[in-house]
């Protein structure tokens, strides 16, 4: 039952590996201190303490035990003492859960002063600015952190303080004008709680880890977890460490970096600093920090230290690094590493440089791109050619272009967003209470912050375009606007936002699709070697398969035919064979369709020549191709009131007649699907003609053409039976009369849960299966797909369900049936292909869930093709 674990000084107890129990950053410490890396000494109360304190509601016994002899090593380090009034050993009380959860949980700085030992401290380093300025920010960060007081009461006592004074910046401020707000802090302290502030410093430090432990439930840190799918269950440890002091004057300062550019990968050292200033001063934006490189200049002995630093915590954690540093006295401490946060063009592009230069394997490499991310890297840039009028320029914080409407608060951004609008989010500079609305919003924009603020991390974490540090705009949040030049902006205008460039937008500009760069290629093509699952894609038009086949698309798992009934050219035919009264009729109207449908295969069959292609024959119902019914009779009143023949009257009419008469209640269960090529069987047997018509013209042309042809909602073997035998009559006979033999196949979707729980008997007639999961899980949920979105949001909000099911595939039931499915038709025939399509194709979750029940390929629409290539290698490793 250990609880505490000491790092930073020669007897350091924990390690890289004990990230579960330490969390991220006190496994990280330790590391570091075993590294000899100097680290500030320190102890962390593991996560199992949060676990156990959470649960019960007190802490285990024999805890404050071992955090007083902890803190007696740490006296005995530092040679300063804990509530000492002359020499007082000061704290930082720091979180760190397993992964790192970048300003969800509050960090307290400082923590051991009170009004006597402020004085004692200021004697003691004869610097009397420096122990005011500290204590100051310690009552700020201990009544917001721990005593739950609003950080804006502060924030404006010290802005009216600066106003009285005429000064900008915090730095500038003097020694009474700090002794008068620590005075000012401690009466609103007062005010707002009714106790005096703690003097005793074991209590604070004792109020200070309660506080951490719980900031484990804060609304801010469900949130940050509920976006990241991170448990409840991890907890977080609490790091206590020793205090080094960046706000000691022009010697010392306090800065963050990363060891390769995190939003392009460029392998460069890239961070800021701030010269006197200490903990979150560059991450929250509070002066416009220097570039690491000018430290080369100003302090040029501990940037060469720094530099040395960073290349062993890279060389040694084998990943980017994201580093925090503090200069005392122009002596240099690291406070923190971890693995940075990085945009997905950064992810790929470290990813296989670290591959180049010996540092990671291949495999490793595909762990380190997300799928989704590389959804990102598909995502709209500006168009080169526009024209457009650049109000202002920021930095470029996270890359992306995003065009929106002006919002100033997260609240309205997520309230947009409820709306379907687009919205770009624009702030002084964010906070961690912002995560909701900026995950709401296109993109950020903020007026103060560096490249590695708050707005900007989060930002590329979520793949946001975002420009941060834009200091020439002012906003007025009364009278929502903001002023740029000789612009002004009202909220709900629309502005644009280049993250790359930094440019701000008036207006919307136009967005192009960016291609597949080299480096995104080389990861696939690694992710091809590894991966067994095939990928091909859902389309409807050779463009669609073009596309799909530059992004590595290796056939079409579903090419849906309705698609083409609806061309303009086409519904008169189409409408024609709807109303055609008897089998003859309806055969000369199809007669006029079977060309143009030959044309539509023929341009597929050869922009996936070589390649399988699934063509599903006709689902929806028919109605879906008749004009609305309202329509029909708002005419037929317009023409009762001119005068039209008779004939054209009783032509309308009879449309009318024909919607009333297929009109169906529920038609998602309705006559769709196979149930048309039942009744209608000619229909199908125009589309099998059309289809191997334009395979067998093709292969005559040295084409290789690898037909199958998919038989739609299928719940029970003879429908396949009797549909099946009405296609391969008119195939077999093409053929012959084409003198061409060819190979195809003749499947099913399998998209009804009986279809799935008889596959076995399905397969006697069904050459391959195609699972389609967006009727199935209809199906199988009894939920409306078109209507769920009137409850879907209530079941994901209250828990009822973890992911939308028509996004992520639900194992547990609708799974189940896949599996059932796979089962059973490969009982019959084994070697039986069998794919998935539906939107499930394409989600790395349900990607890796095929992979593992024996799906041979997954089909997803174009864009999605490379997040299915790289996914499935994911599944395998
Ligand atoms: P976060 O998890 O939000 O990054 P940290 O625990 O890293 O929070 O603390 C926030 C900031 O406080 C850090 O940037 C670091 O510079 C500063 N800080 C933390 N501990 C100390 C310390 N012992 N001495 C000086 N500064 C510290
Ligand atoms: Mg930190
Ligand atoms: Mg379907």
């Amino acid at each position: 039952n250990k609880f505490v674990y000491i790092f930073g000084n020669n007897e350091t107890e924990g390690k890289n590996s004990m990230k579960d129990l330490l969390g991220g950053k006190g496994a990280n410490l330790a590391e570091m201190s075993n590294l000899g890396i100097p680290v500030p000494v320190g102890f962390t109360i593991t996560t199992g303490v949060c676990t156990l304190y959470l649960k019960n509601g007190q802490y285990p016994p024999g805890l404050e035990e071992h955090i007083d002899n902890a803190i007696k090593q740490l006296e005995s380090t530092t040679k300063k003492n804990f509530g000492d009034l002359k020499n007082p050993l000061l704290l930082s009380v720091r979180s760190g859960a397993r992964v790192s959860m970048p300003g969800m949980m509050d960090t307290v700085l400082n923590l051991g002063l009170n009004d006597d030992s402020v004085v004692g401290l200021a004697t003691k380093t004869g610097n009397e600015r420096f122990a005011y300025d500290s204590y100051r920010r310690f009552l700020t960060m201990f009544a917001n952190v721990v005593l739950d007081i609003d950080h804006e009461k502060f924030e404006s006592a010290l802005s009216s303080k600066k106003k009285d004074k005429c000064v900008k910046q915090d730095n500038d401020l003097e020694v009474e004008d700090l002794k008068e707000l620590v005075e000012k802090f401690k009466t609103i302290i007062k005010d707002e709680t009714g106790k005096d502030f703690p003097q005793d410093a074991r209590e604070q430090l004792q109020m200070a880890i309660d506080a951490v432990f719980g900031s484990w439930n804060n609304q801010r840190a469900i949130t940050y977890r509920k976006l990241n799918g991170i448990p409840g269950e991890w907890g977080t440890a609490v790091n206590v460490q020793s205090m080094v002091y960046g706000n000691m004057g022009e010697n010392s300062g306090t800065g963050v970096a990363f060891t390769r550019d995190p939003a392009t990968g460029e392998k460069r050292f890239f961070g800021e600093y701030l010269i006197n200033a200490q903990g979150e001063d560059v991450v929250a934006g509070i002066r416009t920090p220097q570039p690491i490189k000018a430290l080369k200049n100003t302090m040029p002995v501990v940037y060469d230290q720094l530099v040395d630093i960073y290349m062993k915590l890279e060389d040694h954690f084998k990943d980017m690094q994201d580093i925090e540093f503090t200069i005392e006295k122009g002596k240099l401490f690291m406070l923190q590493t971890r693995t940075g946060k990085r945009t997905a063009a950064a992810a790929i592009k470290i990813a296989t440089e670290m591959v180049e230069e010996g540092l990671i394997d291949k495999d490793t490499a595909l762990l380190r791109v997300e799928p989704e991310q590389i959804d990102r890297l598909l995502h709209p840039n500006i168009d080169p050619t526009s024209t457009y009028e650049v109000m202002a320029t920021g930095l470029p914080a996270s890359p992306g272009a995003a065009v929106g409407e002006v919002v100033f608060t997260a609240e309205h951004a997520e309230e947009m967003a409820k709306n379907g609008e687009k919205t770009i989010l624009v702030r002084a500079e964010t906070s961690p209470e912002d995560i909701g609305g900026m995950n709401a919003a296109e993109g950020i924009l903020t007026v103060r912050g560096g490249m590695t603020s708050h707005a900007a991390v989060v930002a590329r974490g979520m793949g946001k375009p975002c420009v941060a540090g834009c200091g020439e705009i002012t906003i007025d949040m009364k009278e929502k606007i903001f002023n740029v030049g000789d612009y002004t902006v009202k909220e709900g205008n629309m502005i644009s936002i280049d993250g790359s460039t930094g440019n701000v937008i008036l207006g919307e500009v136009d967005l192009i699709l960016p291609g597949v760069t080299d480096e995104l290629e080389t990861i696939l093509k690694w992710a091809d070697e590894v991966r067994t699952l095939k990928v091909r894609t859902n389309a409807d038009t050779p463009h669609d398969a073009e596309v799909a086949r530059d992004f590595g698309a290796e056939g079409i798992g579903l090419c849906r035919t309705e698609h083409m009934f609806f061309g303009e050219d086409r519904i008169p035919a189409v409408r024609e064979m709807i109303m055609a009264e008897d089998i003859e009729s309806r055969k000369m109207a199809l007669k006029k369709l079977l060309p143009m449908q030959r044309e539509d295969f023929i341009g597929i069959f050869k922009a996936m020549e070589g390649f399988p292609v699934t063509i599903r024959l006709l689902d929806p119902p028919l109605h879906e191709f008749l004009p609305v019914h309202e329509e029909v009779m708002d005419k037929l009143r317009e023409l009762e009131s001119s005068d039209t023949s008779q004939k054209e009257m009783d032509r309308v009419k009879k449309i009318g007649e024909r919607i009333e008469y297929l009109k169906e209640i529920n038609p998602m269960l309705g006559h769709r699907g196979c149930r048309l090529g039942i009744t209608y069987p000619e229909i199908y047997e125009m589309q099998a003609q059309a289809i191997i018509e334009a395979a067998c013209e093709l292969s005559k042309e040295g084409m290789k053409i690898v037909p199958e042809i998919m038989i739609p909602l299928v719940s029970h073997v003879k429908e396949l039976e009797f549909v099946k035998k009405h296609v391969t009559t008119v195939v077999e006979s093409v053929m012959e009369e084409m003198g061409i033999k060819l190979d195809y196949l003749v499947g099913t979707m399998i998209e009804l849960p009986r279809a799935a729980l008889t596959a076995d008997q399905i397969a006697k007639e069904a050459e391959f299966f195609s699972f389609g999961t967006n009727d199935l899980t209809q199906t199988t949920f009894g939920f409306s797909r078109d209507d769920a979105g009137k409850f879907l949001p209530s079941y994901l909000e209250s828990g009822i369900l973890e992911d939308d099911p028509f996004a992520v595939l639900d194992q547990d039931g609708v799974g189940q049936l896949v599996k059932i499915g796979i089962e059973k038709g490969r009982a019959t025939r084994p070697d039986i292909k069998i794919g998935i399509c539906g939107e499930h194709g394409g989600e790395p979750k349900s990607i890796k869930f095929g992979h593992n029940v024996g799906l041979n390929y997954v089909s997803c629409s174009p864009f999605r093709v490379p997040i299915a290539r790289l996914a499935a290698a994911h599944a395998v490793l």
